[in-house]
């Protein structure tokens, strides 16, 4: 009976271990799962990404192959070890021997089931483009003075995502209109030497080629004033506790100062070059740009300012805007029409108004005593958007007028200018 009973429990331990190892070798029933970045459209040589993903046995291998024109061509073969959970690949087609047009990739996947392997298998439409954009440009006697801006007109050959001009580490959007063309403002930046001053035109279309052209254009170099400013102690213990809030840490007024003056203008430089992104694509000012009444102060545009206290200079910075004055808590006019992007502190103008006009271009209303807008807003050239006053970086009650092209300032003198803008920018919109 005993031998009878052992018998038994062997052939069940048999059919268990049995039971075992097939649910071990079948148990995976799910094949890889596959995914492309990008999954289509336009693509050049730039790499491609490939994501496969098989939570049980893992992946095993992935092939990957191209057929445009020709038959297909293997771009990429790989075998993993077990445990290969998470397969995340780039690759490129400089091999795939493709020519422009249209294209599929497959790309099978197994994993690692030890009977029956899992396959999957999914395949994508491309283009394949490798031509760059041309770009045909349609101004011409593009003058432009050192600090100011320029408008440029110009076509190109296929959608690109992204186009403008480039002026050293500067980039200047462009933004296509309703006849195709594409209008865009640039600078010829006030820190720039002439020779270093070398405008092109860039495209990118959609599979990221870069197309280039070079165009006519007669800089003029400008030299710019030097100024000093001799800080008090008045001054600096009654206006640096505002910046207390941004650099709790910073215990006296002159350090306060500094941290201000030069890590808050940075910050707040930063803060206007994403801002010059939020941008109509059409231009919604009419006409020249409103300057407020009252007088010109010292401070015109690019001034270089030394800093002095007691006697010894401790800081040097540029001014970017152009200070008016007036009677104390004056009425302050939106330059011209457009849609506010900012209303607040904003740290070293102060209680500060932005607003766009769109193609990237922008005006600044710093030092206010009131602001009576918010952002999204839309207003008129001329409407009273605050009072003048002499919050932040301010001595007295003053407007400091700046204007930005895609973030950068610009001599805002040019924009007051009904000639000027006439002849160096809607005239050049007209005559295309
Ligand atoms: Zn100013």
């Amino acid at each position: 009976m005993a031998s009878r009973l052992i018998g038994k429990l062997v052939v069940f331990a048999v059919i268990i271990a049995v039971a075992g190892v097939a649910w071990l070798a079948l148990r995976d029933t799910a094949p890889p799962e596959i995914s492309l970045d990008p999954a289509g459209g336009a693509v050049s040589s730039r790499p491609i990404r490939v994501m496969v993903r098989d939570a049980g046995s893992g992946v095993r291998k992935i092939v990957i192959s191209a057929a445009g024109q020709g038959g297909p061509v293997t771009v990429f073969s790989k075998d993993y070890p077990a445990g290969a959970k998470d397969v995340k690949e780039s690759f490129t087609l400089s091999q795939a021997g493709l020519k422009d047009g249209r294209f599929s990739l497959t790309v099978a996947a197994l994993d690692h089931r030890a009977i029956g392997e899992n396959r999957a298998e999914k395949s994508f439409t491309f283009t394949f483009d490798t031509e760059p954009p041309k770009i045909t440009v349609k101004t011409i006697a593009h003058n432009i003075n050192q600090g100011g801006a320029g408008l440029i007109v110009y076509a190109v050959s296929e959608d690109a995502p992204k186009s403008g001009v480039a002026v050293g580490e500067r980039f200047f959007h462009g933004y296509r209109q309703a006849s195709g063309d594409y209008y865009c403002l640039f600078v010829f930046p006030w820190d720039s030497t002439l020779s270093g001053y070398s405008p092109r035109v860039v495209a990118d279309d959609a599979a990221g080629n870069s197309g280039e052209a070079g165009f006519g254009f007669l800089p003029k170099p400008k030299a710019f004033k030097r100024d000093t400013i001799s800080l008090s102690d008045k001054f600096l213990n009654e206006k640096m506790p505002q910046f207390q809030r941004s650099f709790p840490d910073v215990k006296s007024p002159v350090d306060l100062f500094l941290k201000a003056n030069r890590d808050l203008r940075r910050d707040n430089a930063k803060t206007l070059l994403e801002l010059g992104m939020k941008t109509d694509t059409k231009p919604l000012w009419r006409g020249s740009f409103f300057r407020m009444d009252g007088t010109a102060t010292m401070a015109g545009f690019a001034d270089t300012r030394s800093y002095m206290y007691n006697g010894g200079k401790i800081d040097e910075q540029t001014h970017l805007g152009f200070d008016l004055a007036s009677s104390e808590h004056a009425p302050v006019p939106a330059a011209n029409d457009g849609k506010v992007v900012l209303a607040g502190f904003f740290g070293i103008y102060g209680e500060c108004v932005v607003i766009d006009h769109g193609l990237g271009l922008q005006s600044l209303y710093g030092h206010l005593s009131r602001i009576d807008v918010k952002p999204g807003d839309s207003v008129k050239r001329g409407q009273t958007i605050g009072l003048s006053g002499a919050t932040g970086m301010a001595g007295g009650d003053h407007l400091h007028f700046g204007m930005m092209l895609s973030g950068w300032p610009v001599n805002p003198l040019e924009w007051f200018d009904e000639h000027w803008i006439k002849d160096n920018v809607t005239g050049k919109m007209a005559g295309i």
